[in-house]
C-alpha cells in the first residue's frame, strides 16, 4: 500500500475553482483505502511522480448524487455555543438507528440551523487536474488506521 501526495485544482462544469491543494501543502492519502473519492482514486491508479493528469468525475464516482428533499432544521441551542455555525459546515447527526451521519449546514436563520446529507459536492460533476508529487510505502500505523499520517508519516496517532 502506498502514500501518495498529489497537487490538484477542482473545478466545476463551468470552470469554477471548488477547492485546490494549497501551495506547498498536497493532499496526502493512503491509496486504495477510500480516503479520497472512487473516482479520482482509480484514475490515480498506476501514476507515477511527476505525473500530470486532468480526471472528470461523475457523481456517482464523485460524491453521490444528490438527494432531494432530506434536509431538516435543528435548534441553535442544541449545538455547542462556543463553536460558529456557518453555512457550509460539517456536522455530525445521530441517524435513526443512533448511526453517525455527516450532515452540512445549508442555512442558519436565527435560532433555526438547516442541515442537509447531501455533500456540499454531491450532483456534480468534478474536473480535477492533478500532479503527482510523491509516492511512498505506507506504514503498519497507516495500514491499520486507514489513512495516511502527513507526507513524512510522522504525524501518527
Ligand atoms: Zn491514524
Amino acid at each position: 500500500e502506498k502514500v501518495v501526495s498529489i497537487e490538484y485544482v477542482l473545478t466545476d462544469d463551468a470552470g469554477n475553482v471548488l477547492d485546490k491543494s494549497e501551495a506547498d501543502k498536497p493532499l496526502v492519502y493512503l491509496h486504495g483505502a477510500r480516503n479520497i473519492v472512487p473516482g479520482l482514486e482509480r484514475a490515480l491508479y498506476g501514476k507515477t511522480v511527476g505525473e500530470e493528469a486532468k480526471v472528470s468525475v461523475d457523481p456517482e464516482q464523485g460524491y453521490g448524487k444528490r438527494v432531494p428533499g432530506r434536509s431538516w432544521q435543528i435548534a441553535r441551542s442544541t449545538l455547542p455555543k462556543e463553536v460558529t455555525i456557518a453555512r457550509g459546515m460539517q456536522l455530525t447527526a445521530s441517524g435513526p438507528d443512533n448511526r453517525k451521519i455527516p450532515v452540512w449546514v445549508t442555512k442558519v436563520q436565527g435560532p433555526t440551523v438547516t442541515v442537509d446529507p447531501n455533500h456540499p459536492l454531491a450532483g456534480m460533476r468534478l474536473h480535477f487536474s492533478l500532479k503527482v508529487v510523491a509516492i511512498r510505502d505506507a506504514t503498519a500505523d497507516e495500514k491499520a488506521h486507514g489513512h495516511a499520517h502527513g507526507a513524512d508519516g510522522h504525524a501518527g496517532h
